[in-house]
C-alpha cells in the first residue's frame, strides 16, 4: 500500500488538518518485478515450446533415416542445430540472472566426464559439422562436479572456439590427470587473443571490439558464466593464447579414487 499524507490549510494557509491517501499499488509492484526480470520470465517461457520443438525434430530425424530421406534428415539437422544454440542461449540467459541474483547453485555428485564429453561433441558436431573436434581423454575418468553447470561450461568453451576459427580446423579437448585432479583444456587454432584482452575476457559483456561486428554473434556473457560456474567449484580458468595462432582455456576439477 502506498500512503500519502498531506496538510489541509484553510484560506489563511492554515493548517487545519491531514489527508490520507492510501493506494493499493499490488498491481503496480507486480508489473515493475515483470518489467525488471522479463529476459528471466521469456527464458523461461520460450524454455518449453523448445524443448519439445527439438523432441519433435528428434522424432523427424529418425522417421527419416527410417525411409532413408536424405534431403529432410539434412533439414532436420540443420533445425535440430538451431534449437540446441538457442536451448544454450536460454541457459546461459537464465544463468546470468541466477548469479546476479546470487542464486546460483552447484549440484555437486560424481558423473563420468567421458560421458559428458560424448554428449558435448554429438552437440558441437551437429552444431557445426565442417570443424573436426577431437578428444584425448583417458578412459573412465569420473569426476566429482556440477554435471550441467560444467556442460554449460564446455558447451560455452566450444562454442567459442567454433565461432572465432575458420572451418574445417581442429578442436581440441585435452584432459590430463594431474595429482587428483583432471585438467581440461579446450585447444583452438583460431584468431587469437591479445594479451590486453586476455585480461578482460572474464568480464560481464566484454566483448573484443574486432569481434563486436556482425560477422560474429554474441552478448559476452559466455565466458563470465563459465569462470563464475568454475568458482563456484573453487577452481579457477585459465587461458593461453596467441593472436592469429590459437587459444586455450584450462580448467581443473576435482577426480574420485578409482
Ligand atoms: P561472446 O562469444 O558471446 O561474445 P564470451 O564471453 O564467450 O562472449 O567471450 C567474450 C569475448 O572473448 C568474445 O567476444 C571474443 O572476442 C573473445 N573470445 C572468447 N573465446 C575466444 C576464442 N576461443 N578465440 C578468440 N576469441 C575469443
Amino acid at each position: 500500500v502506498s500512503l500519502t499524507i498531506s496538510p489541509v490549510r484553510d484560506l489563511n494557509g492554515r493548517i487545519i488538518g491531514v489527508s490520507k491517501i492510501a493506494r493499493d499499488i499490488t498491481d503496480k509492484k507486480q508489473e515493475e518485478e515483470r518489467k525488471k526480470n522479463f529476459v528471466t520470465i521469456l527464458s523461461h517461457e520460450l524454455k518449453t515450446p523448445i524443448t519439445s520443438m527439438h523432441a519433435y525434430i528428434q522424432l523427424g530425424l529418425a522417421r527419416s533415416l527410417k525411409i532413408e530421406d536424405q534431403t529432410l534428415s539434412n533439414l532436420l539437422e540443420r533445425a535440430k542445430s538451431q534449437t540446441i544454440k538457442m536451448t544454450s542461449m536460454i541457459n546461459d540467459f537464465l544463468d546470468l540472472s541466477r548469479v546476479e541474483e546470487n542464486r546460483m547453485f552447484i549440484d555437486i555428485k560424481p558423473f563420468s566426464l567421458n560421458e559428458l564429453l560424448l554428449e558435448l561433441i554429438d552437440e558441437s558436431q551437429t552444431v557445426a559439422p565442417k570443424f573436426y573436434i577431437e578428444v584425448n581423454c583417458p578412459p573412465l575418468i569420473n569426476v566429482l562436479a556440477d554435471k550441467d553447470k560444467i556442460g554449460c561450461v564446455l558447451t560455452n568453451l566450444v562454442g567459442n572456439a567454433i565461432k572465432y576459427s575458420k572451418d574445417s580446423t581442429t578442436i581440441k579437448i585435452n584432459c590430463s590427470i594431474i595429482g587428483n585432479t583432471v585438467k581440461i583444456d579446450v585447444v583452438d587454432q583460431g584468431i587469437g587473443i591479445s594479451p590486453e584482452n586476455q585480461k578482460k575476457l572474464f568480464k560481464r559483456f566484454f566483448r573484443v571490439n574486432d569481434t563486436s561486428d556482425n560477422k560474429v554473434n554474441g552478448l559476452g556473457i559466455g565466458l563470465y558464466l563459465a569462470a563464475e560456474i568454475i568458482k563456484l567449484h573453487e577452481g579457477e580458468i585459465k587461458v593461453n593464447s596467441r593472436l592469429g595462432k590459437g587459444s586455450e582455456f584450462s580448467f581443473t576439477l576435482p577426480l574420485i579414487p578409482k
